[in-house]
């Protein structure tokens, strides 16, 4: 007797209905003069046009949020309302993990096999987290004198201003939405001009849940042109944004051009993962490496890209690693068989290729790949690349590419020189089974998580995730983003002056 058959979630691109093009005081609005191709990664194909929002529509938006904000009451209504919003929010989410899977897979990088059993329920499990928050905002009381009373108020911001990458829209915009809608903030979230649709649908979802209209908008566009008029515009509470370490900068520059506001950046990584000569077991930790630098090919800010080993595995280990990688094939993002990921772009990969050829051409060696797929140009086969030495833009710059670089050490301490980064500080992979060891590696790398004996985040909302050094200012998820989503005045009261 055959059990229940799960439906495919294969699809043909050709018959999705992409929303159009910003979300804007509860509706769908197709509006903006430039109109930007979106092309699909894996194929290069063109998926569909995206009016851009110009810093005209931009401002609309920031407005209305602002005019919303203050009418509907949601920053001021009992936060267990908001909570309940936000638990419809997330079940509807779930509603319709598959169409909203569909239209992430078709503009995203993210096979539909990984986006519908994965990614959505991510999404609606970090809205369910930040709704159990809404009402623990973490006010306070303090009798300062016998004759008078301190108050510290939790207050929301009004409205944030939401920038996205394209590496996870879904994932990404929920880590944004959740916590500044929690804390009662209204959100005008900017995703990437590369992926620009199932935001949009999310944001329907929102309304569609009992989120006043005007309290999430999505503008879309280009981030010198959209993004940059979000940063700009002076109604704007707070920036929250993840990107890369450059446009962090331009970002931080230009909120300190027009007057200081607080900033959230979650930037880039070049994590490493360091393995000590006592591990337990060589093919967990070789299946940990491989997934840390070819999860999503390599375009994570969490990529594990620098392997450093302990010089008595260095063999064994890439080779088992090299095995591990060579198995992932190429696939449509919208077969459900896939689970590797094209590359988000043309000039992306070409960045990726240049950096490969140039340590190739400068001595490294090519464990395995070093090209792109011969059937599937938009596919880069994960490599594996010895003999790097400290000088290789490889070793010292992000790639965001299935990349790994090996470097080997004796001593604990050239280990731990090595793990650290002179820029970066995101992540970091320690796999050993001395916890002694394990504990000192995880004080002495300055990054922002460190993991042990494992490789990457499996849905702990409650962890938070950011950088030390250029990889960040502030966290995303657990308490802490929805703690920084809010801020604090102190209210002080005088009982003798009052009588
Ligand atoms: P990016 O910096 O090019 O763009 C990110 C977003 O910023 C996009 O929406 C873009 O349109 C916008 N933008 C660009 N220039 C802008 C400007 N001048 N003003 C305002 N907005 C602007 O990054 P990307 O290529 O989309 O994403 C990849 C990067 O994101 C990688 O560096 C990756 O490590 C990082 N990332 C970090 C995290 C994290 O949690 N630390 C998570 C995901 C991705």
């Amino acid at each position: 007797m055959s059990g229940p058959t799960t439906p495919s979630l294969d699809f043909d691109p050709a018959t999705l209905t992409l929303p159009r093009s910003q979300f804007i005081g509860g509706q769908l609005v197709d509006a903006g003069e430039e109109v930007l191709p979106v092309l699909r990664p894996c194929d290069g194909g063109p998926l569909g046009d995206l009016r851009e929002a110009d810093e005209g529509l931009v401002h609309r938006a920031v407005d209305d949020a602002r005019q919303a904000w203050l009418a509907s009451g949601w920053g001021t209504c009992p936060p267990r309302e908001r909570a309940r919003v936000l638990r419809r929010w997330a079940d509807l989410i779930d509603r319709d993990a598959v169409a909203l899977g569909q239209l992430e897979a078709v503009a995203s990088t993210r096979p539909v096999g990984e986006a519908v059993p994965g990614d959505v329920p991510f999404t609606a499990e970090a809205i369910r987290f930040f709704a159990e928050l809404a009402d623990k905002s973490g006010g306070d009381v303090a009798a300062t004198r016998r004759d008078s009373l301190g108050l510290v108020m939790a207050e929301p911001y009004g409205v944030i201003g939401a920038i996205a990458p394209w590496n996870f829209p879904l994932s990404m915009a929920s880590w944004k939405c959740g916590p500044a809608l929690a804390a009662g903030n209204a959100v005008v979230l900017k995703p990437s001009e590369l992926t620009p649709y199932s935001t949009l649908r999310l944001a329907q979802l929102a309304i569609e849940a009992g989120v006043p209209p005007g309290i999430f908008n999505v503008v879309n566009g280009r981030g010198h042109v959209t993004g940059a008029a979000l940063v700009r515009h002076p109604g704007i509470g707070k920036i929250s944004f993840t990107g890369s370490t450059r446009t962090g900068g331009q970002i931080m520059s230009e909120t300190g051009r027009h007057g200081t506001r607080p900033v959230t950046l979650e930037l880039g990584g070049k994590s490493p993962q360091l393995v000590f000569a006592d591990i337990a077991d060589l093919d967990h930790v070789a299946r940990c490496i491989a997934r840390g630098f070819t999860a999503n090919a390599g375009q994570a800010c969490v990529a594990g890209s620098r392997l450093i080993v302990h010089r008595s595995l260095a063999e064994p280990l890439c080779e088992a690693i090299v095995a591990q990688v060579r198995r992932l094939r190429p696939g449509p993002t919208w077969a459900s068989c896939s689970a590797y990921a094209p590359i988000i772009s043309q000039s992306q990969a070409q960045r990726i290729d240049q950096l490969v050829r140039a340590a190739v051409d400068a001595g490294a060696s090519v464990l395995t790949g070093g090209g792109f797929f011969d059937d599937a140009p938009c596919f880069y086969q994960p490599t594996v690349l010895d003999d790097v030495t400290p000088d290789l833009a490889v070793l010292r710059e992000e790639v965001f590419g299935p990349v790994l670089t090996v470097q080997r050490f004796d001593e604990e301490e050239e280990g731990l020189l090595l793990a650290d980064h002179a820029t970066y500080g995101l992540a970091a992979g320690v796999y050993t089974r001395d916890i002694g060891q394990a504990l000192r590696a995880a004080r002495r790398i300055e990054a922002g998580t460190i993991w042990i004996n494992r490789y990457g985040r499996s849905g702990d909302m409650i962890i938070p995730t950011g950088g030390y050094k250029g990889s960040g200012i502030g966290k995303d998820l657990g308490r802490q983003a929805f703690e920084a989503a809010l801020r604090y005045k102190s209210v002080l009261i005088d009982f003798e002056a009052a009588a």
